[in-house]
């Protein structure tokens, strides 16, 4: 059974996603601190990819992601 209290969570403030992992810089304005998965968001925004395609390209991350450490 995993044990995340007191894991220095942080708030995502675009998605609202209370996460662990390291934060993703947010390329608005470079200094706002968000989770990655919003950080792989906004790169493939910048690169043209549609919310919906962006959407199912996390899934496939999250997919192949080792999240038991
Ligand atoms: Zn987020």
């Amino acid at each position: 059974m995993k044990n995340i209290i007191n894991f220095h969570t942080r708030k995502c403030p675009f998605c609202g996603r209370t996460y662990a992992e390291h934060p993703a810089l947010s390329r608005r304005d470079n200094k706002t601190e968000i989770c990655p998965d919003c950080g792989v968001r906004e790169a493939l925004a910048s690169i043209g990819i549609k919310s919906d395609e962006q959407e199912q390209i996390l899934q496939t991350l999250h997919r192949y992601q080792n999240t038991d450490d």
